[in-house]
């Protein structure tokens, strides 16, 4: 019992994109499995946390949330000290969001580490219908600048967990 409690790693992890992409909503869904139907824009909490094990290590994933500070240039470079693992996460329902991706990335390069594991997510699978970003030009893009990318969705957790392990593992793979 005593080991269960022992962390071998922390892992800080940041959320990015723009207001209203997700963020806070794919955060709740991969650390408290809930998503929230009211929910207001972020206030306040810093990070939210969950524990896994990969190859029988106990990795504590500690995941950021910009807490309303969207705007361009508004999240400073403390957010991102440290952060082993970055989600940009645009709206596949919103070209814009997925436009100032590019933005995101210069914020990434210009402030976290060098080796940061990068995923694009783009949020809201669930409102394929709605579309207004194709699948093969988040791929083209991703593939051109090195990140990692999934479509997702948090409200019915489709590909979340997998998202979020596939870069605990990649961090992982590179500590
Ligand atoms: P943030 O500003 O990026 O943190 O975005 P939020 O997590 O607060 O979500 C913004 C809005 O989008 C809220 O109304 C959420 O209910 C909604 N939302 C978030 N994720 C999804 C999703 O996967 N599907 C759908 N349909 N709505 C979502
Ligand atoms: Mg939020």
């Amino acid at each position: 019992a005593e080991r269960a409690l022992e962390i071998d790693y922390v892992f800080k992890i940041v959320v990015v994109g723009d207001s209203a992409v997700g963020k806070t909503q794919l955060l709740g869904r991969f650390t408290k499995d809930e998503f929230c139907f009211d929910s207001k824009s972020t206030i306040g909490v810093e990070f939210q946390t969950r524990t896994i094990t990969l190859n029988r290590k106990r990795i504590k994933a500690q995941i950021w949330d910009t807490a309303g500070q969207e705007r361009y240039r508004a999240v400073t470079s403390a957010y991102y000290r440290g952060a082993l693992g970055a989600m940009l996460v645009y709206d596949i329902t919103n070209r814009q969001t997925f436009d100032h991706v590019a933005r995101w990335v210069e914020e990434l390069r210009a402030h976290a580490d060098n080796s940061i594991v990068v995923m694009l997510i783009g949020n809201k699978a669930d409102l394929a219908a709605r579309r207004a970003v194709s699948t093969e030009d988040a791929m083209e893009f991703a593939e051109e600048q090195g990140l990692f990318f999934s479509e997702a969705s948090a409200l019915s957790g489709e590909n979340v967990e997998s998202a979020f392990l596939r870069i605990l593992e990649e961090i992982y793979g590179v500590v």
